[in-house]
């Protein structure tokens, strides 16, 4: 593990997920700091955002917007990655990291993105949360952990 610029790291994502037609027109915005570093491994994270952005924009409609936060927290780096789509529905919710388990027609979905962003993250001392937006946004909010890549005070 080494210490990885967050916000490079989501550019990079954004960047592999805008070749798909449907996310052209859908607003991206990286709020991630320029200072905020986690510790692991670059092409790893990479694939983490990719995969949940990949969710948010299958989840939204066209003019969906995706947002992307970090910060520090208790000794941890605290990241956000919210959508307004319609949010995940309560009975599926604690399904949704079982392999396999998708609610997308075949070859749409694998079912295999939300268990690899989970072992990635488990792998980096991480950890995964999704749920629904709070106040009257709608939508999903994922929210990440990971340790720092540099000394907190
Ligand atoms: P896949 O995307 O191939 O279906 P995932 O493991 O990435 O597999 O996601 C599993 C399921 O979780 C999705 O099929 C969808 O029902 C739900 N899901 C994941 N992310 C979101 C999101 N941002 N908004 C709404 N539903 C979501
Ligand atoms: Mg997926």
């Amino acid at each position: 593990p080494q210490p990885v610029r967050l916000r490079p790291a989501v550019e990079e994502a954004e960047r592999v997920v805008r070749l798909s037609k449907r996310a052209r027109s859908m607003a991206f915005d990286n709020c991630v700091p320029d200072g905020i570093q986690v510790l692991g491994d670059y092409q790893r994270l990479v694939q983490v955002f990719v995969n949940l952005f990949t969710n948010a924009i299958d989840a939204c409609d066209a003019q969906g917007r995706i947002t992307i936060a970090a910060r520090r927290h208790r000794g941890r780096i605290r990241i956000q990655v919210l959508d307004d789509g319609p949010g995940i529905p309560a009975p599926i919710r604690d399904k949704i990291l079982e392999p396999f388990f998708t609610t997308k027609a075949p070859g749409q979905g694998t079912g295999l993105g939300l268990p690899l962003v989970y072992n990635i993250l488990r792998e980096h001392g991480g950890d995964l949360r999704l749920q629904p937006r709070r106040g009257r946004q709608r939508g999903t909010e994922v929210v990440i952990t990971l340790p720092p890549g540099e000394p907190m005070e």
